[in-house]
């Protein structure tokens, strides 16, 4: 039997959860969201999860700032919890991007951010065990942290039920069938759907899903490892945010002891298959981190442990920005994938987006053009200051 349905949306990670509850918010039980195993056991479940609002470009900045405030209050406007902890956020930067790191702030600072340009002098007052050598500048937000991913797509998916979506886990959609111009099908291990808009939300498995259709889109998947270092003694409590563009590094605290490292930019070689994600860390990266966090602050020499570790994948677009717009041959079809690492943070700013353009909308933070699929086949992919990497 084929159930026909309105909007169908498949993946169940920040994404897909986020566009679920912001379209239920308006269209209540004509949304069903599939997902192959849980909610956020995909991508989502590996992130770190960093909330900074530093962009180059006025767009992504404003889903940026939107999603912050999403986060901000969470339990109000959305409800249940999303873990987010105001530890503020560093990125320090090498003389030869301090003008980019400074036309960022001012650009930021116009559209409402809270955030100005620090000294190598100021980064120390921040963190008293940092070696600032090599620091030219830092762009310092106080306001910025992190969250929990997987806390935060369970309560996405909660509200959405309430709203009257359906949610339904564990279950797989296997093929889409196009028709003409239409995606007229959606079959899954269990039955099958009948869209009248079909959003695909599935990160990095999105080839996969595409190739049903006989469709290539523009991602690769690269992997990304996270080391989790114990902090010796003298280096307790909650640091802030700490991302170093000069070592390729960013840092966030996990409790009072262990910090979570990750690198800005992946080797591009790093090609992986969708499925590879949760793998313990190399013995490669666990030193080539440990060597860069122990210039950075050199308390770390004095705890070479690597507590534990897992290897996460980015969905990567050849500008390491999002693809979210509807598809230009198959008129009833959505795309919100190739977060490239840095997506967590925008999952409500997503998900409100990708609600208007299903409900026949203009997207408040972005001409409809801007994230499109065909950009860089059209030769107009989107540039920043800082070139490719997860703080673009
Ligand atoms: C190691 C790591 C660190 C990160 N750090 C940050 C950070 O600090 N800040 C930040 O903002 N972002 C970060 N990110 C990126 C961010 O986590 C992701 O962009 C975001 O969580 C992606 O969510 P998603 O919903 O698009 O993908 P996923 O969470 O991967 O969700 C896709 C879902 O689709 C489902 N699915 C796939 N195929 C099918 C199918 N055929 N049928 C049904 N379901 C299907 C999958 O099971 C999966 O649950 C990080 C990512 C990683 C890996």
């Amino acid at each position: 039997m084929v159930e026909r349905v309105r909007f169908l949306v498949v993946g169940g990670g920040s994404t897909g959860t986020a566009i679920a509850y912001y379209l239920s918010n308006e269209v209540g039980r004509d949304v069903v969201l599939l997902e192959a195993n849980r909610i956020g056991s995909g991508q989502t479940g590996y992130s770190t999860a960093i909330i900074r609002l530093h962009y180059s470009t006025p767009e992504v900045a404003r889903m940026a700032l939107t999603s912050y405030r999403v986060f901000e209050r969470f339990e109000e406007l959305v409800g249940g919890s999303c873990g987010f902890r105001r530890v503020g956020f560093v990125l320090a930067v090498p003389e030869r991007l301090r003008a980019g790191l400074e036309r960022n702030v001012s650009m930021l600072r116009s559209l409402g951010v809270e955030t100005w340009t620090i000294s190598p002098d100021e980064v120390k007052d921040l963190i008293p065990q940092a070696d600032v050598d090599g620091i030219a500048a830092a762009a310092y937000e106080p306001g910025s942290g992190f969250a929990e991913p997987t806390e935060t797509a369970l309560s996405f998916a909660k509200a959405a039920a309430g709203n009257g979506a359906r949610i339904v886990e564990g279950v797989r959609v296997t093929k889409v069938v196009v028709e003409g111009n239409e995606a007229s099908r959606v079959v899954t291990e269990r039955g099958e759907y009948a869209p009248e808009t079909l959003v695909l939300a599935t990160g990095v498995w999105t080839q996969r899903i595409a190739s049903t259709f006989g469709r290539d889109v523009p991602m690769k998947v690269l992997r990304e490892e996270i080391g989790v270092f114990a902090r010796p003694e003298d280096f307790r409590g909650e640091h802030p945010v700490f991302a170093d563009l000069g070592l390729d590094f960013y840092m966030r605290p996990h409790g009072d002891a262990e910090t979570y490292v990750g690198s800005i930019e992946p080797p591009p070689t790093a090609i992986a298959s969708p499925d590879e994600g949760g793998r313990p860390v190399s013995r490669e990266t666990f030193l080539s981190y440990h060597e860069r966090i122990s210039r950075r602050f050199p308390a770390f020499e004095r705890s070479p442990h690597l507590v534990r570790g897992w290897t996460g994948l980015y969905d990567v677009t050849p500008d390491w920005h999002p693809v979210i717009c509807r598809d230009p041959e198959v008129r009833n079809l959505i795309w919100a994938f190739g977060l490239s690492g840095h997506g967590f943070k925008l999952a409500p700013a997503i998900g409100m987006a990708v609600r208007d353009l299903a409900l026949g909308r203009r997207p408040e933070f972005f001409d409809p053009d801007h994230f499109s699929i065909d950009r860089f086949s059209r030769g107009r992919p989107i540039t920043t200051t800082y070139g490719t990497g997860v703080v673009s």
